[in-house]
């Protein structure tokens, strides 16, 4: 990987997500070690807003950010473009398709994959968002559909077109919906006079019995009415059990025709290969950690974020794998591995939920906020602040408020841009991960 040797012991940190970019910021600032951020993207994702860019609102750049600048101007702090392959613990090594590196401490921040419960039917054939190319790839289909839609005189071609599925009604799955609504409800009628904006549905599928299933009650009843109100269809209690590229099959009597089917079902770890199996949790696919993120059986290796199934009293199948637990143990373990190094007691981590929130269309939000729950115009307000303050860099929120204002004042997306067709190169772009 050409990293100097040096006399500082070596992190290698694997995944410049909200979690490692978090470590490496604090750990570069200590200038007690030698940092290697390894990511196979050069950019940090900021994943909650990537809905907005498969629904024209936002550029992706506006919702990336170069792992290049964590390093800028800093000592012994580099970063590689990599994919890391496998680790040999014994030999504290790790492999990558650019070569390997040798470690005094590891930290795993791979984040997760989306979960297609090994469905490879669904896998195959629908789309999902994990990435930005990925969330590209959404916004080409959506608007390729459309186009085609415009043309065509065959009833059934153009319902399937104009079908729009989403598989999972968590905070994506809704995000998701209410924001094709809003893009049905205000942009296509002014975009495609040719198409009567009643023939295009959004149907929202969810296997258990309400929206938002994270959330409260409360929160769930008024998303549910939020995305009615925008048009959207929900069906609970539907499982999906098949997708053909046309059909989507489920558990009830209803199917779905579409051409668009998106899966949002859920997540599931993505760890490395080469630690030994019992370091992880079968089902969820993460590494088991102690208080101090450590993987189990490990002293030298930690994981952090997504990746890591730290369990508790308050969070018996681990902490929720979204954004604050993997920026506050990100913080947590560089301040541990410092104690580390001065030989003093490492300190537990204990998670801060600072609440959880999802905005349904344009200027509606449900938030759960310390035991209470609020819905409607001042949520949307609160999710609009909070999602601006942990984008990452200045210029992207600036990018973002101005993109958000003149889509707000007009009732735009600016970024309804085929620029990389989705359907007519399915087969050579890569839409896995
Ligand atoms: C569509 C979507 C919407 C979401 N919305 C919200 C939300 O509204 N609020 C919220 O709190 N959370 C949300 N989340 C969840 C949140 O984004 C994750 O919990 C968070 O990103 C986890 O951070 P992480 O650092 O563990 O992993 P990630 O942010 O996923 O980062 C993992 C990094 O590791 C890199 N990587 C993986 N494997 C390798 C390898 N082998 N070699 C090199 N690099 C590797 C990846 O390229 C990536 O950069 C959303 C997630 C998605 C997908």
């Amino acid at each position: 990987m050409n990293i100097p040797t040096s006399n500082l012991p070596t992190i290698a940190i694997i995944g410049g997500g909200f979690a490692g970019m978090n470590v490496a910021k604090k750990l570069i600032k200590l200038q007690k070690f030698q940092v290697v951020l390894i990511d196979k993207k050069n950019y940090h994702t900021f994943q909650p807003l990537l809905y907005q860019v498969s629904t024209s609102s936002l550029e992706p750049d506006s919702i990336a950010y170069p792992l290049r600048k964590v390093i800028t101007k800093k000592k012994n702090a580099f970063f590689r473009l990599a994919e890391v392959t496998s680790i040999d613990a014994e030999h504290t090594t790790i492999f990558s398709d650019i070569g390997e590196l040798k470690y005094d401490y590891l930290v795993i921040s791979t984040g997760s994959k989306t979960n297609f419960f090994g469905n490879d039917r669904v896998e195959d054939n629908a789309i999902w968002m994990k990435t930005i190319p990925q969330a590209l790839n959404i916004r080409s289909l959506i608007l390729e559909n459309l186009e085609q839609a415009a043309i065509t005189q065959d009833l059934e071609v153009r319902k399937r077109l104009l079908n729009f599925v989403i598989a999972g009604a968590g905070p994506t799955g809704v995000e998701l919906s209410g924001a094709i609504a809003e893009v049905r409800n205000n942009v296509i009628p002014r975009d495609y006079p040719d198409l009567n904006v009643s023939e295009i549905k959004i149907h929202l599928l969810e296997g258990l019995d309400r929206v938002l299933p994270p959330m409260s009650e409360k929160a769930s009843r008024k998303a549910e009415k939020f995305l009615k109100d925008l048009g959207v269809e929900i069906h609970l209690n539907t499982m999906v059990q098949d997708y053909d590229g046309k059909v989507v099959k489920t558990n009830t009597d209803k199917d779905f025709n579409t051409e668009t089917f998106i899966w949002s079902a859920g997540v599931t770890g993505s760890p490395v290969k080469g630690l030994n199996a019992s370091a992880i949790a079968e089902r969820a696919n993460r590494y088991n950690v102690n208080v101090f993120n450590q993987v189990d059986g490990y002293e030298n290796v930690f994981a952090i974020g997504d990746i890591a199934l730290m369990k508790s009293k308050d969070y018996p199948r681990g902490h929720p794998m979204v954004a604050q637990p993997a920026i506050q143990q990100g913080k947590h373990l560089a301040k541990n591995l410092e104690r580390l190094l001065n030989n003093q007691p490492l300190k537990p981590f204990n998670y801060n939920d600072k609440g959880t929130m999802a905005t349904i269309g344009r200027n509606k939000a449900v938030v759960d906020l310390n035991k209470s729950t609020f819905g409607g115009f001042f949520a949307w307000f609160i999710w609009m602040f909070v999602h601006l303050w942990f984008l990452v860099g200045f210029r992207n929120r600036i990018i973002t408020f101005f993109n958000w204002t003149y889509s707000y004042i007009n009732y735009d997306r600016a970024a309804r841009l085929i620029i990389r067709p989705f359907k007519m190169h399915k087969v050579e772009m890569e839409h896995k991960e």
